[in-house]
């Protein structure tokens, strides 16, 4: 029997009538058998997240300090919820269970799963499915990594029983039964785990946007949504910048080719966008690019020696400079007597000094230069391969915009150009590129 999970993030849970939308949408396809919610986000901007409140209980508890208030705000969102979708459901006795528990010293991951644990609660009562606590079937190992084996033995004997659940996100257990949970926003991931343990068709990761956006909507108006996407293109955005899924909610999907399918649930009927593996062929134009991200916060260390590239051991012993320091490089630029690293302001934080010294000392350059205020876009796209004027289309539209353009690679994968720009060219450089490959040729 087809199975297809579907994930719904706190936005489309966050009150009655967002969880009314969410039924409708599991009911509308009967191989949505297994659901994965969030805990209640926010209802308004400046409204609490449930997660949130629920640290912050246990943040008081752990002071000493009474957390009444904040747990209110919890009960009286989920008793709300209950009332309003009119379910014969009595929360009292697993409300009182957290709120003992959060008093009696439980700890901040058991705390804050409770959202999860009880919106699953109220989710399997609204649509009847069997509501399976992720603790029974999420294990972490001792080192708190997941433990795959146990995982996906009991998610299946388990799911394979249901022929419909609900399986509240973020949490499982560790080897001594305690309840440990993902980083925050981790229901992407146990959503990956179940449709991975279910072989399902597609995991579809409903959200509040109607997929991905080819690039910023707070730098380009109105953006288009990408329609396909592999799994390279979406690292290599993400990593640039772009925010979607949880980091590691892909790779259980991905081993097993299952697409993701990023979905709006205030927008039902709209298509997302579809996460491939990259072997599908079959959405690929020529020319085309699928995104554009960037980020701000780069710090380039330029270092420059003559005959540079006849000194054998130059670049291992800058780059074991970085090591030594625990800085990890992001690109590497280099010329015959030039290297440039580039490295995320946060790495080089408080350490920019230590490491020129320790650099002048080991590689004896004639000059170093820092300049911390380097940006970086990465132009996406697996239409961009063997297309010959990628290059000079993105060249020439950062030239019209009279765009200096400071660094510039291209990994031999060609599923990407990335150049470096000041810092204040950074929206216009990105503006540029949208109209030339999006806007302008009409794709
Ligand atoms: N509720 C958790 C968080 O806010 C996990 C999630 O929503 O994915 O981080």
């Amino acid at each position: 029997m087809e199975a297809k999970v579907c994930k719904f993030g706190g936005s489309s849970l966050a009150d009655a009538s967002q969880i009314a939308k969410v039924c409708r949408i599991v009911e509308a396809d009967p191989a949505r058998r297994f659901v994965v919610p969030s805990a209640p986000g926010k209802r308004t901007p400046d409204d609490r997240k449930i997660t949130d409140l629920l640290y912050l209980c246990h943040d008081a508890a752990a002071q000493q300090v009474a957390f009444d208030e904040a747990w209110e705000l919890v009960a009286s969102r989920y008793r709300q919820i209950v009332a309003d979708l009119k379910l014969g459901l009595d929360l009292g006795p697993t409300l009182e269970t957290v709120r003992s528990a959060i008093a009696g010293g439980a700890s901040a991951d058991y705390a804050a799963s409770r959202g999860e644990y009880l919106n699953g609660m109220i989710i399997a009562e609204a649509l009847g499915y069997v509501f399976v606590d992720a603790a029974e079937i999420i294990f972490f190992n001792e080192h708190g990594r997941l433990d795959e084996a146990r995982t996906y033995e009991a998610t299946q004997r388990i799911l394979g029983q249901a022929e419909r659940a609900v399986v509240p996100g973020f949490y499982g257990s560790t080897p001594d039964g305690e309840v440990k949970t993902f980083s925050r926003g981790g229901s992407d991931i146990t959503g990956a785990i179940v449709a991975r343990a279910v072989a399902a068709s597609v995991y579809e990761n409903w959200t509040d946007v109607s997929g991905l956006l080819m690039a910023d909507p707070r730098v380009v108006e109105n953006p288009n949504v990408i329609e396909t996407i592999t799994y390279r293109e979406l690292r290599e955005l993400s990593y640039s910048g772009a925010t979607v899924l949880h980091d590691e909610a892909v790779f259980p999907v991905r081993a097993a080719g299952i697409p993701v399918n990023i979905r709006n649930t205030n927008a039902p009927d709209d298509p997302g966008t579809t996460i491939v593996r990259g072997d599908d062929t079959s959405k690929v134009i020529s020319g085309a690019i699928t995104g554009i991200a960037g980020r701000k916060d780069f710090t380039v260390i330029h270092v420059e020696k003559a005959m540079m590239n006849a000194e054998l051991g130059f670049g291992r012993r800058l780059l074991n400079v970085l090591e030594a320091n625990d800085v990890s490089f992001e690109h590497m630029p280099s010329g015959i007597d030039t290297m440039s690293v580039i490295v995320a302001d946060s790495a080089v934080e408080g350490r920019l000094r230590t490491l020129i010294e320790q650099i002048e000392a080991d590689c004896h350059p004639d000059s170093i230069e820092v300049d911390p205020d380097l940006a970086v876009i990465a132009t996406v796209g697996r239409g961009m391969m063997h297309t010959p004027g990628m290059a000079a289309k993105l060249f020439g539209a950062l030239a019209g915009a009279r765009v200096n353009i400071r660094m510039i690679d291209q990994g031999s994968s060609e599923l990407n150009i990335i150049v470096g720009v000041d810092v204040a060219d950074f929206e216009k450089a990105v503006r540029a590129i949208y109209a030339a490959f999006v806007a302008d040729s009409g794709q």
